[in-house]
């Protein structure tokens, strides 16, 4: 299955809560969520009944659902990360979801270099970033602690990065990335733990989704 194009705000409705999905429109009033927090479509309020009464299965399929939204990634590619996170020392969940943090576009995103994960990745994919001095445009290249991501000089002389800067600084960063603002750079530390991915992803219930 390929990567969802569709309406973006449809997929936190279909999920029952906000993915920040479209940057600071997520955190206004205009945001479809906080207006119909119910599933979209002509049943979707009595979607939302049947949810309190959902079976194992559906609780495993929404929770890889949602873990696959959030991060933008298709079926084939996810269950591909599953796969490596089987074969890596360590709890397969965890595992996961510090694979797809360590997803170039979601570095860019938890910089703050990207107002959210799609921005991220359409500026990655535009040829904005370099990796290790190398110019990639590659959203799904997977950095390791040690990996550094930079701003192309290029790009710098663009509006979007002018201003950047000033925007970047009232978003928080996360400890397992070095952001430098100055130069508009970033340096992988280490792998994030638990308690700083998004807690809301249930990566028992995915495990028990591909393992059945
Ligand atoms: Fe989701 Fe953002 Fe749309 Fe709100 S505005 S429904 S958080 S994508």
């Amino acid at each position: 299955m390929a990567r969802y194009r569709g309406p973006k705000c449809k997929v936190c409705r279909r999920e029952g809560e906000k993915l920040f999905l479209k940057g600071e429109r997520c955190y206004s009033q205009k945001c479809a969520y906080e207006r119909r927090s119910y599933p979209p479509g002509q049943h979707g309020r009595s979607a939302q009944y049947r949810r309190s009464r959902e079976s194992d299965f559906s609780r495993q399929l929404r929770a890889k659902q949602k873990a696959r939204r959030v991060y933008d990634i298709s079926e084939r590619q996810f269950r591909r990360y599953y796969e490596n996170a089987q074969q890596r020392r360590g709890l397969t969940g965890l595992n996961l979801l510090q694979i797809v943090e360590s997803r170039l576009d979601n570095v860019v995103y938890r910089l703050g270099y990207a107002a959210s994960r799609p921005q991220a990745r359409m500026l990655v994919t535009h040829g904005h970033f370099n990796v290790n001095g190398r110019r990639t445009d590659v959203p799904s290249v997977i950095l390791s602690p040690g990996d550094e991501i930079s701003v192309r000089d290029g790009s710098k002389k663009r509006t979007f990065f002018k201003n950047l800067r000033e925007e970047a600084e009232n978003r928080t960063p996360v400890e397992w990335i070095d952001r430098n603002l100055d130069s508009l750079s970033g340096k992988v530390i280490r792998l994030p733990e638990r308690s700083e991915i998004n807690s809301n992803l249930s990566e028992q219930s995915i495990v028990e989704f591909y393992s059945r």
